[in-house]
């Protein structure tokens, strides 16, 4: 991957995305060739780190965890069963996905392998997703922090414990689903691949959700979930962000 040219990687990824949305990225294009981590050098050919896409100066951002398959074949975040999942959720709150930003924690899908021989001795090699390691969460940092600081959200929305650990690590997601926090939050150091911590001067709204992959798994979340949502559109409204109000 060191040795790849950026330009093909960019027209890539441009190509990829053509008519679909966005079709510019807030991150520099040296992101596309980012190999930081482990989850990047396991990148399959022609595949690039999903950027974040969106409204550049969203009052919402939504942080997931990271791109799954259908990710990293698109090129774009929250795609597939998880994207449409996603917008239903939202939507069912009264709540538009497409006036929001939507990012993850990490860019390039985390995965093992799992080999198993067939009866006829040839091989099949069968990849699952896994959560991303503390290494390419702390890797993938400078990223997504790039995009917090250009969109300047009014409200972060995490979904899932990956994020909201990310960013505010002191919490729990089973005990703050569902609330506002008002808080600093964790941000790597100035270096462009730095891997340590501060914390931010400025407070954030921070509004932690479980992730919409978990209901499906944990029906007994799915009430708590709902709830959840409904806070969350008395909090958008409260807060005065009718641009992301259906
Ligand atoms: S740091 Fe992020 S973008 Fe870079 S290789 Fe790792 S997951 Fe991909």
């Amino acid at each position: 991957m060191e040795s790849a040219n950026v330009s093909d990687y960019i027209s890539q990824f441009k190509e990829k995305i053509k008519g679909k949305g966005e079709e510019s990225m807030l991150l520099p294009e040296k992101f596309l060739i980012c190999v930081r981590c482990e989850d990047g050098v396991k990148r399959e050919e022609g595949q690039t780190p999903i950027p974040g896409e969106g409204i550049p100066n969203a009052e919402v951002m939504l942080i997931g965890e990271s791109p799954g398959a259908e990710e990293m074949k698109s090129g774009r975040p929250f795609q597939g069963k998880a994207g449409e999942n996603l917008n239903r959720f939202l939507a069912s709150a009264g709540l538009d996905r497409s006036k929001m930003y939507v990012a993850n924690t990490t860019r390039c899908r985390p995965y093992k392998e799992t080999v198993r021989i067939l009866k006829d001795g040839t091989k099949k090699i069968t990849k699952s997703n896994k959560p991303p390691s503390q290494h390419a969460i702390r890797s993938c940092a400078t990223w997504l922090d790039m995009e917090i600081d250009l969109v300047n959200p009014k409200l972060i929305v995490t979904l899932g414990s990956t994020p909201l650990k990310r960013l505010v690590p002191d919490y729990s997601i089973s005990e703050v689903h569902g609330t506002l926090l008002t808080v600093p939050i964790q941000h790597a150091g100035e270096k462009e691949d730095s891997r340590e911590f501060t914390l931010s001067e400025k407070e954030y709204h921070v509004f932690p959700l479980y992730h919409p992959a978990a209901i499906i798994y944990r029906r007994e979340l799915q009430e708590v979930f709902e709830q959840d949502l409904h806070k969350l559109r008395k909090t958008v409204e409260e807060l005065k962000l009718n641009s992301v109000l259906l």
